[in-house]
């Protein structure tokens, strides 16, 4: 693959998600060698991101591709990576080696985000970090499972989509999970997989499901808008978990690689996994 060379240093007075159906904030992003720092114009909050630490489980032969993909998202996004995560993998790193020809995937245990393939896949990732996040009964869960307004409003559109003779996407079992995130109904899928495309469509104008999501579920759409500027509204602590029982995780999950076992490696629940398998090589 040939990998276009990386602007090591660049300022940019203003980085801003601005398409069709979002315009965002303005941020100021810096970048010196392999380090972000960008600020919100609105609320002068700054961030940092070190590319190094958030790539170094990354092959050096991939690093330069996902470097470029990440200079490219705008200040707000990159905030939200900043606070999201510690670290972007290879997709079979973050969800394991046993589902082949991941895309993507994010694992809120392992703290990961699993993709090298591309920026939409990326951010559709991301999408579900930040609806992962820690309630006020201790629980981690997904707030689009859980927001009324949110449920409601993908309940009602789900089923004029399916009144109108249209099918929603549906995951083939069998021995593994095998799941399209390029499929044109994959929003279809859940209220994750629908929170997670809305982010992607709001924040890079763009996503597999744009067509049928624009068409059937502008609603949706809405409250998905709704619950990132509530998710934005939270503390750090409560959006991120990463704690001290991860050092702890990080061992078992190292040990369980170790293994390359041909099962699922470790009891999740599958709502907390993306595991979107495409097709198509992705590269
Ligand atoms: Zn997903």
């Amino acid at each position: 693959m040939e990998v276009s060379p990386i602007n090591l240093y660049f300022r940019s007075e203003v980085s801003q998600v601005k398409n069709e159906h979002y315009a965002g904030v303005p941020y100021y992003v810096e970048l010196e060698d392999s380090f972000m720092r960008g600020t919100n114009s609105h609320t002068g909050r700054n961030f940092d991101i070190n590319l190094d630490e958030l790539l170094e489980l990354v092959d050096a032969k991939n690093k330069p591709g996902l470097k470029t993909i990440l200079t490219g998202l705008s200040g707000e996004v990159l905030e939200d990576l900043s606070i999201e995560t510690t670290h972007i993998t290879h997709a079979k790193d973050t969800v394991s080696d046993i589902i082949s020809g991941t895309a993507g995937g994010y694992h809120p245990q392992k703290d990961r985000l699993g993709t090298i393939s591309n920026h939409k896949i990326l951010v559709h990732e991301l999408g579900h970090a930040l609806d992962n996040i820690r309630f006020d009964d201790g629980m981690r869960d997904s707030l689009s499972t859980r927001d009324e307004k949110f449920k409601a409003a993908f309940k009602q559109e789900v089923e004029a989509y399916e009144a109108a003779g249209n099918s929603r996407y549906k995951v083939i079992i069998k021995d593994r999970r095998i799941a399209n995130i390029q499929n044109a109904n994959y929003c279809t899928r859940s209220e994750q997989e629908m929170f997670a495309e809305c982010y992607s469509l709001l924040m890079t104008g763009d996503c597999a499901s744009k067509n049928v999501l624009l068409r059937y579920f502008p609603k949706t759409l809405e409250q998905a808008q709704n619950l990132i500027g509530q998710i934005r509204a939270m503390p750090d602590e409560k959006r991120h978990i990463h704690n001290r029982m991860q050092s702890g995780l990080d061992r078992v999950y190292k040990f369980i690689d170790s293994l390359k076992e041909k099962e699922k490696p470790v009891e999740v629940r599958a709502a907390e996994i993306c595991a979107c398998v495409a097709t198509t090589n992705m590269r």
